[in-house]
């Protein structure tokens, strides 16, 4: 090997996982037997062997200590939809005037943070504050390098007293359980001999904007609330699609750089960086995890994100829709599961059996996307990303799935099966024929569907940016689990009939194509014809946050989650309560955010250019002139200027009344006349930076 690539290359491999406690890690501190048990505890699941939890704890404070940290933390992740932390240091007095450091078994299983100002929809009385975090081995500790020190983190779960779930891991940990229970069910079945535990693997792609700080620290409305409240659209903005991976600017380069790197260390395996749809927005991708790693993985990337774009001068956007008219942030979400024996069964394969476990698998997710698909758009419902969803660009908030027209033509066909039509084209027989292998960019083509397979995997395209991918997953693990528990005891009750296997799951697999092919749909997901074909379809289209938040709540919602042990009605109940009014207050503090930019920078500037118009006239008048352009421009401007007090008004009476309805027409009707005012008022007045120069100067 040349010296340069041995040089990169051992550069990267040294890189990769240094701040990770993982396996290679603890293969190497371990004494073989807690090895064993750990490691088994990570692959199957289940809980730490207190026998061995005193090494175990003994082992990783040594390793972080030898990284510089100084304090740990259980690393969790509350309902506010971010991540949380208290740090703790690992000294202790040894009684002479000086210190140890320390970590004990208990402060590595259970932390005991204070649960009561995390939300916790009345699941949790202020009385009995008290929250309990407990170390998820399968997610590793790692370390978090600080400017000046380092600090251990562990992923935790968040519980109350009684074990109520507080976070979004609790659920989702259950939900990975739920669906390797079925699967497993499935792989008895189909014969197959088990090599592991069933698991669903992500890959989340993660968009994002970049914007200059000095822009940022001018704008309120970003500062507050994450999105730009006013602004009108730049006259060149992404018409020229000459941003989308196009060369990516150095100073982006740099960030990018060193957040790879910085994602190697903590062993997320950042794979693809480029340039996206809007200026100045961006994309990053790593290769897909095991889901509850990917999970916590994508929480550490938007946390490094916001702090090394900090570090060159930017500032970055995790917001869906940071300017209103331009291309909003997403995140794809790539779903797969994997069997008993170790395959992923999204994969179509090349062989009779191959093809049977892909077609029960694609029809187990047909089956639970359209029984759900309330339930799943509930999951990506937030305040941000109403301004973002159906909106052209993003997928419309009808869940419908894109199969593209080969494999929709295959599940055609195995619906007609053994009956042979004469008629039209080929059938399928489980069991007996070979699917045409499925080319797998011919399946990705279309962007405006939110809910696709995309060659072994299903990308569901309709989250936003700044979610945390947990409540998307939990519930498509769990709708999953419920279809394939549906189809397992059909399947188990024809076999103890004597039944033939494979005509048994033709004929299933027939019945379910039948009964849900509605939910399919290959065309344009923008038009309006097809939001008239899907509500002819009978496709739930729940258009705002609160719509959709019903699903939550629904008979059919609580008895699933609880089926499968994946949330209490109460819990289920308070996961609503909590997002209901996150959404009341975000609605709420953009108002206030609004109308104090509207009152105290806009309002000022459209004031002083009214003056300045009202000047020009009596001068050029008092010496016989004509002012025609000016009281041409005076009169449009005291239009805008009095609607934007009408604005102002409605703003504050919107807040006073709690009503997020008006609210919002509040903010739609004084931005339109502030944006319009905007294009008139000298530049040099304007107080606010503008689209162009945030989207173009970075
Ligand atoms: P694109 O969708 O842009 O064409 P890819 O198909 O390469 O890009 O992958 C997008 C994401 O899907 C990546 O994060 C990739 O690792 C992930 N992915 C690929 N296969 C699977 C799978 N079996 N399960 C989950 N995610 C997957
Ligand atoms: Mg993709």
């Amino acid at each position: 090997m040349a010296k340069a690539v041995k040089k990169t290359q051992s550069a990267v491999e040294a890189m990769y996982g240094a701040n990770v406690f993982s396996l290679k890690v603890m293969q190497k501190v371990l004494s073989p037997k807690a090895y064993a048990s750990l490691s088994k505890t990570i692959t199957n699941g289940g809980a730490l062997d207190p026998a061995i939890a005193g090494e175990v704890a003994g082992a990783m404070k040594d390793w972080a200590v030898s990284k510089g940290a100084t304090h740990f933390c259980h690393w969790f992740q509350p309902l506010t939809g971010t991540t949380a932390e208290k740090h703790d240091s690992f000294i202790s007095p040894d009684g002479q005037g000086g210190v140890v450091m320390e970590f004990s078994a208990k402060e590595l299983i259970q932390g005991e943070p204070d649960a009561s100002s995390f939300p916790s929809g009345g699941l949790r009385a202020t009385f009995e504050a008290r929250g309990y975090t407990a170390w998820d081995p399968t997610s590793p500790a790692f370390i978090k390098e600080g400017v000046d020190g380092a600090t251990l983190c562990i992923p935790t779960v968040f519980c109350g007293y009684h074990g109520e779930a507080l976070d979004k891991k609790t659920p989702l940990l259950r939900s990975i359980v739920a669906l390797a229970n079925q699967m497993e069910r499935a792989g008895k079945l189909f014969g197959l001999k088990p090599v592991t535990k069933p698991y669903a693997t992500l890959g989340p792609e993660q968009e994002y904007f970049l914007i200059d700080k000095s822009f940022y620290e001018q704008r309120l409305d970003l500062v507050q609330t994450g999105r730009t409240l006013f602004g009108s659209k730049p006259a060149r903005h992404q018409q020229m699609e000459d941003h989308y991976f196009g060369a990516i600017r150095p100073r982006v380069l740099a960030f990018m750089e060193e957040l790879d790197q910085a994602m190697w260390k903590l062993g997320v395996p950042a794979k693809t960086r480029h340039n996206e749809v809007a200026p100045a927005q961006f994309e990053i991708a790593p290769i897909f995890e095991r889901l509850n790693l990917a999970v916590d993985h994508n929480m550490m990337c938007m946390e490094a994100m916001k702090q090394i774009a900090d570090k060159h001068g930017l500032v970055c956007l995790l917001h869906e829709k940071p300017f209103a008219g331009v291309n909003g942030s997403g995140k794809h979400n790539n779903w797969s599961v994997v069997g008993v024996d170790g395959k992923n069964w999204l994969h179509p394969g090349n062989n009779p059996h191959e093809n049977a476990k892909f077609l029960f698998t694609l029809c187990a997710v047909i089956k639970a996307v359209d029984e759900y698909a309330g339930l799943l758009r509930a999951t990506v419902a937030s305040p941000g990303n109403d301004h973002r969803l159906g909106a052209n660009e993003a997928p419309p908030a009808i869940i419908s799935i894109f199969l593209g027209d080969q494999l929709t033509d295959i599940v055609e066909q195995l619906e007609k099966g053994e009956t042979k039509s004469a008629k039209s084209g080929g059938t399928i027989e489980i069991g007996v024929d070979v699917l045409p292998v499925l080319p797998r960019d011919a399946t990705d083509r279309n962007r405006t569907s939110p809910f696709a397979f995309t060659g072994n995997k299903f990308e569901f395209r309709a989250l936003g940016s700044n979610m945390s991918t947990a409540g998307a997953n939990v519930a498509l693990n769990t709708i999953v689990a419920e279809a394939i528990d549906e189809m397992c005891a059909q399947l188990e009750s024809d076999i103890k009939a004597k039944k033939d296997f494979n005509k048994s799951l033709q004929a299933l697999l027939q019945s379910i194509i039948k009964k849900h092919k509605r939910v399919i749909f290959n065309g344009d997901g923008y038009t309006q014809e097809w939001h008239k074909e899907a509500e002819r379809r009978g496709l739930p289209n729940a258009k705002t946050t609160p719509e959709a938040l019903e699903a939550l709540k629904s008979e059919k919602s609580i008895r699933l989650f609880e089926k499968h042990n994946v949330l209490s009605k109460k819990e289920l109940l308070s996961r609503y309560e909590i997002y209901m009014h996150n959404y009341q207050s975000v609605l709420g503090y953009e108002t206030e955010c609004a109308r104090t930019i509207a009152a105290t920078q806009i309002l000022p500037a459209g004031l002083e250019h009214q003056a300045a118009l009202a000047e020009t006239i009596k001068a050029v008048e008092s010496v016989g002139g004509k002012a025609a352009a000016a009281r041409e421009q005076l009169a449009v401007v005291s239009g805008l200027v009095d609607e934007l007090a009408v604005g102002i008004k409605a703003l504050e009476d919107a807040s006073v009344c709690h009503c997020t309805d008006k609210m919002k027409d509040a903010m739609q009707k004084t931005r339109a006349a502030a944006d319009q005012l905007e294009t008139l008022v000298p530049a040099d007045l304007w107080p606010l930076p503008s689209y162009a120069e945030m989207l173009f100067l970075y």
